[in-house]
């Protein structure tokens, strides 16, 4: 079993709890400050700073947080999982097709996976449109480079409504296995959208599972021309992911859009306590079966919705 450990200050962890909101769990042990679990992960986090991550997918949860401008002091990861299907070194200079997926942590809204084409000969052109890590550019940057890049780079967008998200969901099927199976989909259209699959040297997914999960979950099989690679972050290595992801951002955020127009309400992303607050207001505005037609229902929020109403009605 692989574990990471982060050391991280009180209000680093505060915010990390909001993320984990609906995946709280009631059993916190001494000293701990909570215990979520995902899929793949446990999170124990202690009073003392320290957060655990247990589980196959350790590494790559505790990634989320080890970025950007965050306060870390310490880092250590024991027992790193290295897999067979990590990129070559030099796999930023190649013809690749990258893919990545938004909207799977947040409450209201799609699920939207995007697979993006990006040869060499282009690397410099989408590099010049700004492409660059979509974790560091404001929503206003993605919705303009994004319609930049829906010109200029063969890609397949695939849109995951609620609907069916959670009719899905409740035949029991896992949000990992969604994801691969729309991964899948989204660069097998890339595929067939471009001249030949010999102008493809890679196809890189930024990786939400184990690959061995991947190939089950797609039954697929490994080791097919052209190669396919995982690994987390997987944005800064190719611009291809970067692609994606700004893609599918952008087309997470018109989504977002219409689904506020359609109810009359701004809808939050996220599934914090203010994701809660909108939900309740849905429900008291159009009733509980609408809430599900623009929310993954599954999720805590639905329940922490219904008590909000229910406080309110009783107020
Ligand atoms: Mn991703």
């Amino acid at each position: 079993m692989s574990h990471a450990v982060l050391k991280l200050d009180k209000a680093q962890l505060n915010k990390i709890k909001i993320e984990y909101h609906p995946y709280i769990q009631s059993n916190v042990p001494q000293g701990g400050l909570f215990v979520a679990k995902v899929e793949g992960c446990t999170i124990t986090a202690y009073k003392s700073g320290k957060i655990l991550f247990q589980g196959p997918a350790a590494e790559q949860e505790s990634s989320r947080w080890s970025e950007g401008e965050t306060v870390l002091k310490t880092k250590e990861v024991k027992g790193r999982k290295k897999h067979a299907y990590l990129p070559p070194e030099q796999v930023g200079s190649k013809s690749m097709i990258g893919s990545d997926e938004v909207g799977t942590g947040d409450f209201f809204g799609p699920i939207t996976v995007v697979a993006a084409f990006v040869s060499k000969e282009q690397l410099p052109l989408v590099k010049e449109l700004g492409v660059k890590d979509s974790k560091l550019l404001k929503d206003p940057q993605i919705i303009e480079i994004a319609k930049d890049l829906i010109q200029s780079i063969p890609y397949s967008l695939l849109v995951l409504d609620n609907p069916k998200y959670n009719e899905l969901q409740s035949k029991g099927m896992s949000q990992g296995k969604m994801k691969a199976k729309l991964h899948q989909k989204a660069i097998s259209n890339v595929l067939e959208k471009i001249s030949g699959p010999d102008t493809v040297e890679g196809i890189l997914i930024d990786q939400f599972c184990e690959p061995d999960i991947y190939f089950r979950h797609t039954n697929s099989q490994p080791g097919t021309n052209p190669p396919i690679y995982f690994e987390t972050k997987a944005e800064a290595l190719h611009l291809s992911v970067a692609a994606a992801s700004i893609i599918a951002r952008y087309a997470f955020l018109k989504k977002m859009d219409d689904l506020s127009d359609s109810v009359g309400l701004p809808l939050p992303k996220g599934a914090g306590p203010h994701v809660d607050e909108a939900a309740a207001k849905v429900i008291f505005k159009h009733g509980v079966d609408v809430l599900k037609k623009v929310s993954k229902t599954h999720f805590a929020n639905t329940q922490k919705a219904l008590k909000l109403v229910q406080q309110k009605r009783k107020g």
